[in-house]
């Protein structure tokens, strides 16, 4: 199935009206799919993870606008992430990653949710339930997070045995597959060898039409010749990498999906010497003009950026400076004549023919894009471009 529709606000009033908003561009969405789908074995489907508002951009609008190219699973990281998938109309299979408390176990149920068994004594959590559901078997394969460990197969099948649990999924997680390091490409080698003794060992035990998975985005990247059911991807779905300068081992051309926007609320002139901000942190070393603008670091915006960052502003540069407030921050126009208040200021995005990328905002903030992004846009607008 296939349509042009895309799903989400697409007006410009929204953006009109908005004091600081994310732009998602979804025609790139479906780029970075067409090209994950060029890599990967025929047939390998996508479960992506929309997991934590889709790292920011909205698990709705995205997972909305992937059910309309086809692409119907998806993995989330908590139950109350996949019930409001539900409320809001998805409709394919949606895997819970991680642990679901005790209590919440009904709403796996009502709403149609797969849980993850993140160990055997979890499974007999569930088991105590008596709430029939649908699993996929976690396997540690090596990343000491969460899974059975791929030797104990004894206990796997112990599982498959549960009257409750219906197994209809094994997967694993790569956790070096972002390094070329001899010692991590090793490493993953072995994590998918243990990972196909697992299958193999369930297979001749009896076992099938059960969903087997292990890739997320840079298993997909750089072991595209991995042939499961289905892989994971997450970061490099929304057009980006971890860090600049990531190893990815193919020819891919990733598109970004999310600009990050606010807007000119004032502007300051001030003469050389004068202060501005919480603490004064900032003094103008020559007669400056400020703006300020409507986003700060309830927003998302991380507070370390100050001094180090800038934002685009008629496609020119401005440095961040002062203190990051909670709902504003400060910027340097001094050298921008034309920029006046209302107009619109670019932080994760292009501004005429300039680009900051998410992996340079991250750089900027001493941390990778997953993080930022996942921890933007929670009073943030998003609008479909
Ligand atoms: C978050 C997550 C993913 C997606 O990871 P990316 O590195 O963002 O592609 C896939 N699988 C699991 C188990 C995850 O927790």
């Amino acid at each position: 199935m296939t349509t042009d529709h895309v799903w989400g606000n697409t007006g410009k009033r929204e953006q009109e009206e908005s004091r600081a908003w994310i732009e998602l561009n979804i025609g790139h969405l479906k780029q970075n799919i067409e090209s994950f789908q060029s890599m990967l074995p025929h047939g390998c489907k996508m479960m992506p993870a929309v997991k934590a508002e889709a790292y920011g951009h909205g698990a709705v609008p995205i997972a909305r606008n992937l059910q309309s190219v086809g692409v119907t699973d998806f993995c989330v990281a908590s139950v109350e992430e996949g019930v409001e998938l539900r409320k809001e109309g998805i409709s394919g299979k949606i895997l819970v990653l991680s642990y679901t408390p005790r209590g919440a176990v009904y709403k796996l149920s009502d709403y149609n949710l797969i849980q993850t068994v993140v160990d055997k004594e979890y499974a007999n959590m569930l088991m105590e339930t008596g709430i029939k559901l649908k699993v996929h078997i976690g396997v540690d394969t090596g990343m000491h997070r969460l899974g059975v460990w791929w030797e104990d197969t004894e206990d796997i099948l112990e599982i498959w045995e549960k009257e409750n649990l219906t197994v209809c999924g094994v997967f694993s997680h790569l956790c070096v597959a972002d390094s070329k390091r001899t010692e991590d490409m090793k490493f993953t080698r072995t994590q998918i060898d243990r990972f196909n003794q697992v299958i193999e060992t369930l297979r001749r035990a009896g076992k099938k039409d059960f969903a087997v998975h292990l890739q997320s985005s840079y298993g997909i990247l750089n072991y595209s010749q991995c042939n499961y059911d289905y892989v994971r991807p997450g970061i490099a779905m929304y057009g980006v990498l971890s860090k600049k300068g990531d190893w990815v081992d193919t020819e891919i051309s990733l598109k970004p999906v999310l600009s990050l926007k606010s807007r000119i609320e004032c502007i300051r002139d001030l003469k050389a010497g004068e202060g501005a901000g919480y603490g004064l942190d900032y003094t103008a070393e020559r007669d400056s003009r400020l703006a300020v603008l409507s986003i700060g670091y309830a927003d998302g915006i991380p507070r370390n950026l100050s001094k180090k960052a800038f934002v685009l502003c008629h496609g020119k540069k401005a440095k961040i400076v002062g203190r990051i407030c909670m709902d504003q921050m400060l910027i340097d126009i001094t050298d921008i004549k034309e920029a006046l208040p209302d107009d619109e200021v670019v932080l994760i995005g292009k501004s005429n023919n300039t680009q900051i990328y998410a992996e340079q905002f991250a750089e900027w903030a001493g941390t990778i894009t997953n993080e930022v992004l996942s921890r933007i846009g929670g009073r943030l607008e998003r609008i479909v471009v």
